[in-house]
């Protein structure tokens, strides 16, 4: 990455501003486009004071009317992560996650295309549905519900697949696609509803632990770092994709209660709530391709993993500073 100048849509997300990180860390010009519907310019702190990281607080789907300053220095990757990747803000914001998924992903694409540069869509687990096979392989095409209210994000990562395909055969782009699957760690957003948090804030404050459903759904929890790992070596590949990025360990959402329970010390009980509409039954990755061909895998256990989280959460309900990783 020495020297090259990527582009990260989503960049002060909490993947995003992780895989700024890391790209400085490896050298890289980086250029974090964010319109902070959903991410902190926070989360940038520990680098934001590296010249070599420019932050644009602007929206990737208006990305023409300030395009002159994302290209002054060339492009030679564009990562496009910019989304809203949280059931309970997708719902919320549904018009502006179409706009990301569609508009948003066409003008990253034009902007790779016309530089000749490499393009890594951060797709997801979601364009597998309620998936009917587990674990999951990339050949499977899915179960989504094109009308029902996941769809919004959905069915906008499935067409920005469809757009990243369609500009590799139509302009030769050099495009890789990674299925990211659940992901967690410090500095995700504590009231985005997304289960980790929400169970471990809830652990810390002794309320009970809300589990949708019976808590028989399952997810396999990967931890950001070895996410972020894998995004860096597929900016660096020539490989197409897609690629499942995910840790195949596969837990319910009542084993990961426990396991909440556990690392934080916590006697909270267990209330059960509905389960969204549409919410995945089972989803766990296939991770032989990412193997195979990025010669990745995931490395930190979801223990250790948790044990992270937890300090983060619990360093956000004592109010201590929050930009910096434990
Ligand atoms: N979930 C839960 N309690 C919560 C939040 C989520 O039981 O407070 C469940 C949710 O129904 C889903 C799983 O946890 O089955 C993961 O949800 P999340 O929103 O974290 O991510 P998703 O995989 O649905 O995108």
């Amino acid at each position: 990455m020495d020297g090259a100048h990527v582009v990260v849509t989503g960049g002060a997300g909490f993947l995003g501003s992780a895989l700024c990180e890391e790209l400085l860390s490896a050298g890289a010009f980086v250029t974090c486009v964010d319109d902070e519907s959903t991410g902190l310019l926070a989360n940038l702190a520990r680098v934001r004071s590296d010249p070599r990281l420019r932050v644009l607080t602007a929206d990737v789907a208006e990305l023409d009317a300030y395009r002159s300053r994302v290209e002054r220095d060339g492009v030679d990757v564009v990562m496009h992560l910019a989304a809203i990747a949280s059931p309970v803000s997708y719902l919320r914001m549904p018009l502006h996650t179409l706009r990301g998924g569609s508009t948003g992903t066409l003008r990253a694409l034009d902007l790779a295309a016309d530089h000749g540069a490499r393009f890594v869509l951060a797709s997801t687990s979601e364009v597998y549905g309620d998936a009917e096979v587990s674990p999951q392989p990339e050949a499977y095409w899915g179960r989504v519900n094109p009308i029902g209210p996941r769809a919004v994000y959905d069915e906008s990562k499935r067409f920005a697949e469809a757009a990243a395909f369609g500009y590799r055969r139509a302009r030769e782009l050099d495009v890789g696609v990674v299925r990211i699957f659940n992901t967690y760690g410090p500095r995700m957003r504590i009231d985005d509803g997304r289960v980790i948090p929400t169970f471990l804030a809830q652990a810390f404050r002794g309320e009970p632990l809300t589990v949708q459903g019976d808590g028989r759904q399952t997810r396999s929890f990967c931890y950001v770092d070895d996410t972020v790992r894998a995004l860096v070596v597929m900016a660096l590949s020539d490989e197409p994709g897609p690629v499942n990025v995910g840790n195949p360990h596969e837990i319910t959402m009542l084993e990961l209660a426990d396991a909440v329970l556990s690392v934080t010390g916590s006697s909270s009980p267990v209330r059960h709530l509905p389960l969204p509409q549409d919410d995945p039954v089972r989803r766990c990755p296939d991770v032989t391709r990412a193997r195979e061909v990025l010669g990745w895998a995931p490395r930190v256990g979801l223990d250790e993993g948790l044990r992270q989280t937890a300090a983060w959460v619990r360093s956000r309900l004592d109010g201590q500073v929050t930009e910096a990783r434990p």
